[in-house]
């Protein structure tokens, strides 16, 4: 105790590091039990945190609709990639820390009555990457909408593409954006929502290929981050660049949604386009 505390009295309350965060925004603490009541949003600038697959998918959806599909599939290493640590081990440790089995949950549920078949990215498993996972569920997914003709709405996080797998992931790009054009032929809508951050091969491929492509408000979005490209180019870039405020001004959006808004608008959307 420091000798101003012994003078006063005053005792400080610390409080454990694992069970607040602090706003990137405007640093203010925040306390995650209560941070998970209030949608992952600062409740003091409103910012968007990246929000948890299961409260994600909570919001999105009727309570207890969600059956997942595919929730066992889990990456080999065909490649034996071996950077600081192998690759297996790299996915042994993302399963335990997120109880996921890799960067995507999807599943069939209702939206307000309305079925779905729902894709949601966890930016926590290896930074959202796609590896043949990823490619392997999304393009399930579209095929078992083709089939069924239900809608699909993916929300996306990723930092692109899995190094780890190589060129493997990469065709998943290719594989992914095949099986979203064959929607079109049934007249099954996709929709896709960006969320904080969804850059690289996940931007370039199933990210943006949805009939209506709607973001969160301040997420980052786009092919290379803000400062390769500046050191490309050598020019300053403008504010807000990559910003999906930014985007939408441009016209790479339809439309930027608060996440308190997303279930109402999207159930409005689903109510049209059926
Ligand atoms: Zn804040």
């Amino acid at each position: 105790m420091g000798w101003l505390s012994k003078l006063t009295g005053s005792k400080k309350t610390e409080i454990p590091s694992d069970l607040w965060n602090k706003c990137p925004k405007c640093n203010e603490i925040l306390i995650k039990k209560d941070l998970a009541k209030n949608l992952h949003l600062c409740p003091k600038c409103d910012f968007h945190l990246r929000m948890p697959v299961w409260d994600r998918i909570a919001m999105l959806t009727d309570n207890n609709s969600f059956v997942e599909l595919d929730n066992q599939m889990e990456s080999s290493d065909p490649l034996n990639f071996l950077d600081t640590m192998p690759y297996t081990e790299r996915i042994q440790k993302s399963i335990c820390a997120t109880d996921t089995f890799d960067a995507i949950t999807c599943g069939e549920a209702t939206l307000d009555g309305h079925r779905i078949l729902l894709g949601v990215m966890n930016f926590e498993f290896m930074g959202g990457s796609m590896g043949s996972v990823v490619g392997e569920k999304v393009t399930r997914l579209m095929e078992l909408a083709y089939e069924k003709k239900i809608p699909v709405v993916i929300v996306s996080s990723s930092g692109g593409a899995r190094m780890q797998e190589g060129i493997l992931s990469l065709m998943q790009m290719a594989k992914t954006s095949q099986t979203i054009a064959r929607l079109a032929e049934v007249s099954v809508p996709y929709i896709s929502i960006l969320t904080d951050p969804t850059t690289g091969g996940v931007s370039a491929s199933f990210a943006m290929l949805g009939d209506i492509n709607m973001a969160e408000p301040g997420s980052l979005i786009g092919f290379a981050g803000p400062r390769v490209i500046e050191q490309t180019i050598r020019q300053k870039l403008p504010d807000g660049f990559q910003r999906s405020e930014f985007l939408l001004q441009h016209g790479i959006l339809d439309l930027v949604i608060h996440r308190r808004q997303m279930k109402s608008i999207l159930s409005k959307i689903l109510k049209l386009l059926n």
